[in-house]
């Protein structure tokens, strides 16, 4: 694959060796990469955006910096499986509108697959994914994120997988009836028999289970229930940076016992300690400031984002670099193993990226650090999908030796 004649070629980063860069980019594109988390859906949905749309210079409507992501930024990335998040947040169970929620977002991925058949094509299968590298296409895949969504209904859970939707991430950051969530309150002491139940459900359907934003007493329940390779579609190391969306390493030693793959999230705040502390530290100083805004363009969301993007710039704070993402990759390799890491950018779901990321273009930086320190094209392209396609293809061969059973739903499980 050419970039030329795309708007956005990679950029090589200041200082780096030509030939090193050079060899890193054969390695990713020759690589197939399969991206655990990408929260474009959103837009797709509530501002009616068409992928096809050059999203730079466009606003997200809570942090203010421009999309990660469009199909000239998809293709310069270079991946084949993207993962679109069908995201259901607490606050929209609680408002009793989670299930609708996540249909909008299925039908606005099918709905871009559509309309734009010459680079995407919907997947639900690890063997169509390699396909689609081999016919130089993007797979939109589908993961839910937030449990909510089922409304405690296994009905509910086996519809969504004939929808095509192939993980779940059992909470978002409110515990609800079946799994308490990484910051919320204990009401489950972990998962419930029913939450065992959907992830006993997901095992025989071949839907990967999520441990992304989960409580660390849920991450070993589901380690203990299922049978099928687990994912956590976009965490990082809690030994890298204490944080509790990270994965701890007791719970990494016990994913490379499961074969599961533990996808690395960019979100600088999930990277590194000092870009967090900050960050909170800013908005505690400026918290006057950005009230006086939010009164201002009380009725114009795109004003008060842009005074916002402003307002940050000329506040700036430290903002950990792309390399950070291969602190933790390395340190998911040493505990874990390098058959269990891989990557969930998070992008469109973060205000920001890292240093030198400006959106998916710049994914190959990635690739570029770990051939820089060392990784063998094999353990590169390990990281970048082929960890991922053999957890898929295990969960897809116990789903095929299981039985359908009767239950259905929180009612008749207690
Ligand atoms: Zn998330």
């Amino acid at each position: 694959m050419t970039l030329a004649g795309s708007a956005f070629g990679q950029t090589m980063p200041a200082g780096a060796d030509t030939r090193v860069w050079d060899e890193a980019l054969k390695i990713h594109r020759k690589a197939i990469i399969v991206d655990g988390h990408n929260d474009i859906p959103g837009p797709l949905v509530d501002e009616d955006f068409d992928l096809a749309t050059n999203s730079v210079g466009r606003f997200q409507k809570n942090g203010g910096t421009p999309f990660h992501t469009d199909l000239a930024r998809l293709k310069a990335s270079g991946v084949t499986g993207e993962f679109m998040s069908i995201y259901v947040g607490g606050d929209t169970w609680l408002a009793g509108k989670a299930m609708p929620r996540a249909m909008d977002m299925i039908d606005a991925v099918y709905r871009e697959a559509e309309k734009h058949p010459e680079q995407l094509t919907m997947c639900t299968a690890a063997a169509e994914i390699r396909r689609a590298k081999k016919m130089n296409k993007t797979c939109a895949l589908m993961g839910i994120e937030g449990g909510y969504a089922i409304e405690n209904s296994l009905h509910a859970l086996r519809n969504f997988y004939r929808l095509g939707v192939r993980y779940m991430t059992l909470t978002h950051n409110v515990s609800h009836d079946w799994a308490d969530a990484h910051n919320g309150e204990v009401k489950n002491n972990g998962l419930s028999e029913f939450g065992k139940e959907v992830v006993r459900e997901m095992n025989r359907l071949g839907m990967l289970i999520d441990i992304s934003h989960v409580s660390v007493k849920v991450m070993n329940d589901v380690l203990d229930v299922s049978k099928a390779p687990i994912i956590a579609s976009h965490s990082s190391a809690r030994g890298v940076r204490d944080h509790t969306r990270n994965v701890p390493d007791d719970v990494l030693k016990r994913v490379a016992q499961n074969g599961g793959v533990i996808m690395v999230n960019f979100y600088p705040g999930f990277l590194d300690e000092r870009t967090s502390k900050e960050d909170t530290d800013r908005s505690t100083r400026l918290k006057p400031q950005l009230d006086e805004l939010r009164k201002q363009f009380a009725n114009d969301p795109q004003g008060y984002n842009e005074a916002e993007r402003k307002l940050f710039a000329a506040n700036p704070i430290y903002i950990t670099d792309y390399r950070r993402i291969v602190d933790h990759i390395d340190h998911i390799k040493k505990v874990a193993g390098i058959d269990h890491v891989g990557i969930g950018s998070d992008f469109d779901g973060v205000p920001y990226l890292p240093t030198g990321m400006k959106g998916m273009e710049d994914l190959a930086l990635v690739t570029y650090e770990m051939h820089r320190r060392g990784y063998t094209e094999e353990e590169i392209r390990k990281v970048l999908g082929e960890n991922f396609l053999r957890a898929f293809e295990q969960a897809e061969r116990v789903a095929g030796n299981r039985q359908i059973s009767g239950q259905g739903s929180l009612k008749k499980i207690k």
